[in-house]
């Protein structure tokens, strides 16, 4: 193979296989290869979908498969529910789940010709910033294997960073596309509430839950969201003609600089008890886009800091109800030897969801008890609608908000597990893009040397709904002048210590 294929854009490695200068065969095996030699030291997948990629990839190399991903490897986040496989949620109460249908956006995918080659590691049902809530093994940053890869779409980020697939899917509910791309040094995009359709996306907190892609770079996430985006009948809360407007073509006006942009910059989000590096990288980015000769705007967000609260009484309200109907009658594990029905559920229950999925269900289930709902449910509903004006002024100033993704870089296994509030407070700067309904995009925007090694430095860039194509113009232009996207991480089987 004259180039090294698993280097190559979204985009290149269909030419490549169009122009048969590689088979589709011979790049899934690539990357099937790298799997097998390096997922043991980053613990990406949860399962690969060995034989079955290699029949789809002989369907691309005998012509019967094409589309703007023909031969294309993917990763899906363990959530999002494929026909074919495991759809565990990395939870031992679905651990041999198989679901009978596939998600929109699997569809989607497979109809434009990409390959699914695995199935990633998350926590539990989508719950958790670091990968270590996963009921099964944590994973393991690509740059630090000492070090979370975010979560909760950890395996999805490691597995992009560690090039073990060429683009992946994650799910974002309070962050969990944007904060594990900025720890793994990769793109991540969480759409607006609506642009892609969460049909067969297993419920975490349906008023939160965005499907959107994992990427080396920001075209390629510009190629997976276009393949992805759009109205489906099956999901109501999916944006149509109507809601959303018409769904453009993201890889369109990649090349060419948003006129005039605005740049927003809050003080609520560059704190002081930041990691300084992280606010260095921002910072620098914000020089590069004046630069560039983009407007750097003041904006205010006063209701930032209530985002956490908000978010923690929404997403669990919305979770203990979502995952009730994991009951052991209907789906996932049973308990082998119930009394009675009551025991049947809670011994299945019990047996099955892991310390941070009950703690969940607790906290929402009390938030949503009568007595307490309107003192939290109906409060945090009325913080949220604080939280959505703030934006939409700030928006009235600025195309996009830069911000940092997260408050630190990529911290030390273990580093925050004893104490849940530290892991949820962490979640600060990505939960209120959730809240609000708005598109995030984080991407690469520096790096910083902590105890010897490289750890990648992201930025964050808000906008209004709908505005995922500017996003990604603005990501591109950025991408332009810097090279994060094109530094990986150096990983060797012998890194698997
Ligand atoms: N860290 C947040 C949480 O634990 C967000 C997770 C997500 O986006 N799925 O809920």
């Amino acid at each position: 193979m004259p180039i090294d294929i698993t280097q190559q854009s979204l985009s290149g490695i269909r030419d490549a296989i169009a122009s048969r200068a590689v088979t589709a065969a011979a790049v899934v095996e690539r990357y099937l290869n790298r799997i097998a030699a390096l997922d043991g030291a980053v613990g990406a997948f949860n399962e690969v979908l060995t034989q079955r990629a290699m029949r789809r990839a002989e369907l691309v190399d005998n012509g019967e498969l094409r589309g703007p991903l023909a031969g294309v490897p993917i990763a899906i986040k363990d959530n999002i529910c494929t026909s074919f496989g495991k759809t565990t949620c990395s939870s031992k109460i679905l651990g041999d789940y198989r679901s009978p249908f596939n998600a929109t956006v699997i569809d989607r995918l497979e109809r434009a010709g990409a390959i699914i080659i695995g199935k990633t590691n998350l926590d539990e049902f989508a719950m958790g910033s670091s990968c270590e809530n996963s009921g099964f093994a944590p994973t393991r940053n690509p740059w630090d294997t000492d070090r979370v890869p975010g979560g909760s779409s950890g395996g999805s980020a490691a597995a992009v960073a560690a090039d073990l697939c060429a683009g992946a899917l994650g799910s974002d509910t309070g962050g969990s596309i944007r904060q594990p791309a900025a720890f793994c040094g990769v793109v991540g995009l969480k759409p607006t509430y609506g642009r892609v359709s969460r049909y067969g996306l297993v419920a975490y907190g349906s008023s939160l839950d965005q499907i959107g892609p994992i990427t080396r770079t920001v075209a390629d996430a510009a190629a997976m969201l276009n393949v992805i985006a759009g109205h489906d009948p099956l999901d109501s809360t999916c944006a149509d003609e109507i809601t959303g407007g018409p769904v453009p073509d993201f890889n369109m006006g990649l090349g060419t600089p948003v006129e005039n942009l605005r740049i927003g910059v809050a003080q609520q989000y560059m704190s002081d008890s930041n990691d300084p590096a992280v606010n260095d990288a921002v910072s620098s980015a914000i020089e590069r886009f004046e630069k560039m000769g983009a407007t750097i705007v003041v904006v205010d967000l006063p209701h930032t800091e209530y985002g956490v609260p908000c978010y923690y009484i929404v997403a669990t309200a919305e979770a203990s109800s979502n995952l009730a109907r994991f009951d052991g009658v209907h789906y996932g594990h049973r308990t082998a030897r119930p009394n009675d029905l009551i025991d049947l559920y809670s011994a299945s229950r019990a047996e099955g969801f892991g310390d941070e999925v009950k703690r969940r269900i607790m906290l929402g289930t009390y938030a949503l008890s009568s007595g307490y709902y309107d003192a939290y449910y109906l409060k945090a509903q009325k913080v949220r609608r604080l939280i959505k004006r703030d934006f939409d002024n700030a928006f009235n100033q600025c195309d996009a908000i830069i911000c940092p993704p997260a408050p630190a870089p990529a911290f030390r296994l273990g580093a925050n597990t004893a104490d849940p509030l530290q892991m949820y407070m962490a979640d600060v700067y990505t939960v209120n893009a959730n809240l609000a309904g708005i598109p995030g995009m984080t991407m690469p925007a520096g790096f910083t040397e902590v105890d010897g090694r490289r750890l990648p430095l992201g930025l964050q860039l808000l906008g209004p709904t709908f505005s995922e194509h500017k996003l990604l113009r603005i990501g591109a232009m950025f991408e332009r002048e810097t090279d994060y996207t094109s530094q990986r991480p150096v990983l060797s089987p012998a890194s698997a210590g």
